[in-house]
C-alpha cells in the first residue's frame, strides 16, 4: 500500500531511452511523426503507464515491452487531444487471443430471450476497462498498413463514448463542426450499408456497416493505419479525422 502511495505521489516515471527505442522499432505507423511529437508520445505513455493497470487475463504474463507498445498505441489518438480524453477510466485488460463474450438480446414482441456466444478482439466500455487481444496487436504490428489497428479502434470508441452516447460522435468544438461531421459520417456510412448489402468490395472494412459507433472506429483504425490510401478513397472522411484527432501520420506511400 505504501509502496503504491510512493509511486502515485512521485508521478510517471521517464521510459529508459532503450525501451522507448525498441516500443518504436516495434510500431511503424509512428515512423511518421517528427522528434517533437515522439517525445510528447514517450511523456503521453509514461503517464498511461503511471495512470492505468494494464494487466494479463488467464494469467497471461505480460513484458514491459507489451505494456509499453499497448500505452503508446493508446495515446497515439490523443497525441494532440491530449491526455485528459484517456481519464476516467484505470483498467486495461489483455487476453493472449481473441476472447468470447455472451451476448443476450431481448426480443420485445415475443417476448423471447436470446443468447449467443461472439468472439471478440477487443471491447471499450464507457467507465470500465478497455478490453484487447495481444494476438490481434501484433498481427496490427506485423503488418501495419493494411488497414487494422485494434487500439486505436478501441479508444476511438472510448473517445466517442465521453459525451455519454456510444453513436459515433465524439465531442466536437461547435455546432457547425457537428454538423458537419453528422453530414459527413451519415452520408459515407450508407453508401458504405448500400455497397455491403449490394455485395461489393469496399475499401472500408463491412464491418464497419454495423452501426455508426463502429463505422467511426473503423475509420479511425484507417486513420491510424493506411492514412493516406483513406485519403484517397474517402478524402471528405479523412479530412474530418485529421480535424478530429489534430495530427497526420505520413507513411510511405
Ligand atoms: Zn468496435
Amino acid at each position: 500500500m505504501l509502496q503504491w502511495l510512493r509511486r502515485r505521489i512521485a508521478g510517471p516515471e521517464p521510459i529508459a531511452e532503450a525501451d522507448w527505442r525498441a516500443a518504436c522499432a516495434a510500431i511503424a505507423v509512428i515512423d511518421g511523426l517528427d522528434g517533437q511529437a515522439l517525445e510528447r508520445l514517450r511523456t503521453l505513455a509514461a503517464r498511461f503507464l503511471h495512470d492505468k493497470d494494464i494487466v494479463g487475463a488467464h494469467d497471461l504474463a505480460l513484458t514491459g515491452h507489451d505494456r509499453l507498445v499497448i500505452a503508446t498505441l493508446a495515446c497515439l489518438p490523443v497525441l494532440s487531444l491530449g491526455y485528459d480524453w484517456l481519464a476516467g477510466w484505470r483498467q486495461v485488460i489483455v487476453y493472449g487471443d481473441a476472447f468470447r463474450v455472451r451476448r443476450q438480446w431481448h426480443d420485445e414482441e415475443s417476448g423471447v430471450v436470446s443468447e449467443a456466444d461472439d468472439w471478440l478482439a477487443g471491447e471499450a466500455w464507457q467507465h470500465g476497462p478497455l478490453v484487447l487481444s495481444l494476438a490481434d496487436i501484433q498481427a496490427d504490428l506485423d503488418d501495419p498498413h493494411a488497414g487494422f489497428n485494434l487500439v486505436a479502434h478501441e479508444v476511438a470508441h472510448k473517445l466517442d463514448m465521453l459525451d455519454g452516447h456510444s453513436d459515433g460522435v465524439p465531442p466536437l468544438p461547435d455546432r457547425p463542426r457537428r454538423q458537419r461531421w453528422l453530414a459527413t459520417f451519415q452520408g459515407a456510412f450508407d453508401g458504405l450499408r448500400a455497397e455491403v448489402d449490394a455485395g461489393r468490395d469496399t475499401f472500408l472494412d463491412p464491418y464497419a456497416a454495423e452501426a455508426p459507433d463502429e463505422f467511426f472506429a473503423v475509420v479511425s483504425e484507417a486513420y491510424f493505419s493506411c492514412p493516406q490510401a483513406l485519403a484517397a478513397a474517402h478524402p471528405d472522411l479523412h479530412g474530418e479525422l485529421r480535424a478530429f484527432y489534430g495530427i497526420e501520420l505520413r507513411l510511405p506511400a
